[in-house]
């Protein structure tokens, strides 16, 4: 089947056609006073190979036959974009390079070239040659801006933080955009790395630059709070996680289980038990996502959050349409809490077979809480579902049901 950038080239021709161009060039028409121009052969043969499907030499034919010059270059570049939006990318970097091998070609026109050329090199999966390209144009040119915007995002998908923080600040300085949720989301990834390789100085020195001067971000202070925890800092990480939990932050789904291991190792649960107490007579609203999060990370023992669990359980309607826990257990405690522990655990498994957060610009989900979306690559956009997906297990039921 012919493709639409078969038909594309084929049109070209037929205006090439129109405009003369077949009948020999421009200016030596009318060479001999009626006689017929001769027959432009590479202009044959280039319509043959469209005939034959062969687009490939088709285009190499309208290379040799149109130069770039100021009269056609732009139709060289709507070819190169239809060749890219058509995915058909060897062919698109072919004209943007044949664009620029033209030796008097004006500055402006070579940028547009190279941008072009880096954006089929990126289309292609090139990094590396897009970044040369991008780097070029970030250096001066009208695309200096979409350079280093896209230098940003090349930079993140190779995990090379520190370059993507310069080009950042660079961007901040040309686009007079604040770029400080990016930025910090960068040096938490440089703490992380530090950490990962047991680099906790360089690590703290990372999450200090990922605050100082910008506002406070919750994954700071969580990957403050880790280092601490991973360093024995007990006291640093348990006032961290505290502090993230007391701002009644999403985070919530992170912080608790930290706390409930780090208390456990301490033995000093009680205290996380009067703190709990505290919290929630403040904020009652926080019953439902402590309770999801003790369901997910298996957390009972902690008889404050064993209450947020079994409230949450009697409060969701759409269990009662399956077991009745209320009644269930009225004359007899024990087959009321063995009832609520297999509900428990039923959800349990339930929630860790569907995803855990949600991404709330795109939707995108996932099991784990991810900073950068991976569909829509915006940041810090996730939040935790503060419920089991009833939904799901309703859809379930039903497809089960004769
Ligand atoms: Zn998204």
């Amino acid at each position: 089947m012919p493709t639409e950038s078969t038909f594309f080239l084929a049109g070209l021709f037929l205006l090439l056609a129109a405009a003369g161009w077949a009948l020999g060039r421009f200016g030596e028409r009318d060479a001999e006073e009626g006689a017929p121009p001769p027959l432009n052969i590479d202009y044959l043969k280039g319509l043959n190979f469209l005939l034959n499907e062969q687009t490939d030499q088709a285009l190499e034919h309208f290379l040799k036959m149109v130069r770039v010059d100021d009269r056609t270059i732009e139709t060289h570049f709507a070819l190169g974009s239809l060749f890219r939006r058509r995915g058909e990318i060897d062919r698109a970097i072919r004209i943007h390079q044949n664009i620029i091998a033209r030796p008097d070609l004006a500055a402006e026109q070579r940028d547009q070239a190279l941008f072009s050329l880096a954006k089929d090199y990126l289309r292609a999966g090139l990094l590396d040659r897009a970044e040369k390209l991008f780097v070029r144009l970030s250096q001066g040119s009208r695309y200096q801006v979409e350079a280093l915007e896209q230098l940003c995002r090349i930079y993140e998908q190779e995990h090379e933080w520190q370059k993507a923080i310069d080009a950042g600040q660079k961007l901040e300085v040309l686009s007079g955009r604040s770029l400080e949720l990016e930025i910090a989301h960068y040096y938490c990834e440089l703490a992380e790395q530090a950490a990962a390789s047991k680099d906790y100085t360089a690590a703290r020195a990372f999450v200090k630059k990922a605050q100082s001067g910008r506002p406070r971000t919750h994954r700071g202070a969580l990957t403050r709070a880790e280092i601490a925890r991973d360093t024995d800092d007990t006291k640093t990480a348990l006032r961290l996680y505290h502090r993230i939990i007391d701002e009644n932050t999403y985070l919530i789904t992170e912080a608790l289980p930290q706390l409930v291991k780090t208390y456990s190792k301490e033995g000093s649960t009680a205290e996380l038990e009067r703190s709990l107490d505290a919290l929630l007579k403040k904020n009652p609203g926080l019953t439902t996502d402590i309770a999801y999060t003790a369901i997910v990370n298996d957390i009972s023992g902690i008889s404050v959050i064993d209450a947020c669990v079994e409230e949450y359980l009697l409060k969701e309607p759409t269990l009662a349409e399956f077991v009745d826990l209320q009644s269930m257990g009225e004359h007899d405690e024990a087959r009321r809490a063995a009832a609520i522990a297999k509900v428990r655990s039923a959800l349990s498994k339930l929630a860790k077979a569907t995803p855990r957060y949600q991404c709330k610009e795109c939707g995108f989900s996932s099991q784990r809480l991810l900073w950068q979306c991976p569909s829509c690559k915006d940041w810090e956009t996730q939040r935790p579902h503060s419920r089991v997906q009833f939904d799901s297990l309703l859809q379930r039921s039903s497809d089960t049901r004769p």
